[in-house]
């Protein structure tokens, strides 16, 4: 946090007052460097993740330009466009705008697939003032000429790299050709990879960029162990772990969909109350299960990485790696999870012998060794002392036993595994 306060910033009473109602005391640095800028009618690439108070960075300047401007929308158009990889953060944002802007007299909506079009192609008929939207829905709602985005005049790109992940790139390039080219362009991506930041060029006029917070160093308020465990043990341990009524509000990370069922079963099975949340739920069980977590009706969320990006819930104590993830910066996001806006956190990861070299990649990346928590009944010295592998070893073995597993992807996980050695053979 910083020393300055909101109102050094050039924000309008109305948006003052709403902040002031949130419970924000100080801007964030994100917020603090972002604001001034924005109000100018600057560009901005900003190189930041989520919980660092980058909605907030971007949304108050936008709603104050708005209501200093004011214009009237016609029917299916926009003024300001969000486009966001998931249904979470598309409904999050949302309702950021809905907060910080409920003094403001405008329109918002919100457009996401999964669910039927109706609500959303009616919220869109006088037209919005800010519409925020995955890619997905957003383009089929446009080829059917629900949403028209030719009087745009605010673009935020959100979570960039993210939305380069999910397979979203051809739905943004057909967007951003859609839309007017005298406009205010906002970028966001946690990471800049050579492709996000020809991306980010080719959509921004002479931006500021700002950066907070890069994504190895997160992890230094938050409190992390490593427990070694034997994988067939995990359940077991987490259950273990979990007896600790310290543990409040919890979210646990497997890497597959099936896995996180797994886990949501077995804990219900002894009585502590959990739900998935992950790309095959319909999004209303998702949205289910996001409220019962923040009312606290659940106590444990068990979720994949996809799913839990950006996933805004605050006071969560714990964030548990039931699974490493194989990329070693999903870590650095997954515990990102607890600790939100300056607040303190534990993160407590499960490694099994074939994790070894996860584990390593990411002790690599956040340039810190994660002390080990022996004191526990499935402490394992055989997994302590195991060999580590090489992280493309580790991956194949962790698929090949995924291939044990039912359904359609077994073979081609199986062919996949199998090539190699054929071809060593033949
Ligand atoms: P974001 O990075 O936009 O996902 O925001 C992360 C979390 O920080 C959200 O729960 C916000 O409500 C919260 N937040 C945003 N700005 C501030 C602030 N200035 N002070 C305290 N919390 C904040």
């Amino acid at each position: 946090m910083t020393t300055q306060k909101f109102s050094d910033l050039k924000l309008i009473e109305p948006l003052q007052l709403a902040i002031t109602e949130t419970g924000y005391t100080h801007p964030t640095p994100i917020q603090l460097a972002a604001i001034p800028k924005l109000l100018e009618g600057r560009d901005l690439l900003g190189v930041a993740q989520t919980g660092t108070g980058k909605t907030a960075a971007f949304a108050l300047p936008i709603l104050q330009r708005l209501v200093l401007n004011p214009k009237k929308v016609e029917s299916r158009h926009a003024r300001v466009l969000i486009l966001t990889p998931t249904r979470e953060l598309a409904v999050q944002i949302h309702e950021s705008f809905q907060t910080y802007g409920k003094n403001l007299n405008l329109k918002s909506t919100v457009v996401f697939g999964g669910v039927s079009q109706f609500h959303q192609v009616k919220s869109m008929t006088a037209g919005v003032d800010v519409l925020v939207a995955t890619p997905g829905r957003l383009m089929d709602l446009i080829q059917q000429r629900m949403i028209n985005l030719r009087s745009l005049e605010v673009f935020v790109l959100d979570e960039a790299d993210r939305m380069l992940d999910m397979g979203f790139i051809n739905d943004i390039k057909k967007i951003i050709k859609l839309l007017p080219v005298k406009r205010h362009s906002l970028f966001f991506s946690a990471t800049m990879p050579p492709d996000i930041q020809k991306l980010a060029s080719g959509l921004l006029t002479d931006p500021v960029r700002v950066e907070v917070t890069p994504v190895s160093s997160t992890a230094e308020k938050i409190q992390q162990s490593v427990l070694f465990v034997e994988k067939k043990n995990k359940k077991d341990l987490l259950r273990h772990v979990l007896k600790d009524n310290s543990l409040k509000r919890v979210i646990v990370f497997t890497r597959t969909k099936h896995g996180a069922n797994q886990v949501s079963e077995v804990l219900e099975k002894n009585g502590i109350f959990s739900a998935a949340i992950h790309g095959n739920k319909s999004q209303g069980a998702r949205q289910r299960a996001l409220d019962s977590f923040k009312k606290g009706t659940i106590r444990v969320l068990v979720a994949t990485d996809i799913a839990a990006r950006g996933i805004d819930v605050d006071g969560i104590t714990h964030v548990i790696n039931f699974e490493l993830p194989n990329i070693a910066e999903s870590y650095v996001h997954r515990i990102g999870r607890t600790a939100r806006a300056g607040a303190e956190g534990i993160a407590i990861s499960f490694c099994d012998q074939e994790e070894k070299a996860y584990l390593k990649d990411i002790q690599k990346l956040t340039g810190q060794l994660i002390p080990v928590e022996t004191s526990h009944p499935y402490h394992s010295e055989n997994v302590v002392n195991a060999q580590t592998l090489s992280k493309g070893k580790a991956k194949a073995l962790i698929d090949s036993r995924l291939g044990g597993n039912k359904g359609g992807q077994r073979n081609n996980r199986r062919r996949r595994f199998n090539k190699p050695k054929s071809k060593t053979l033949g």
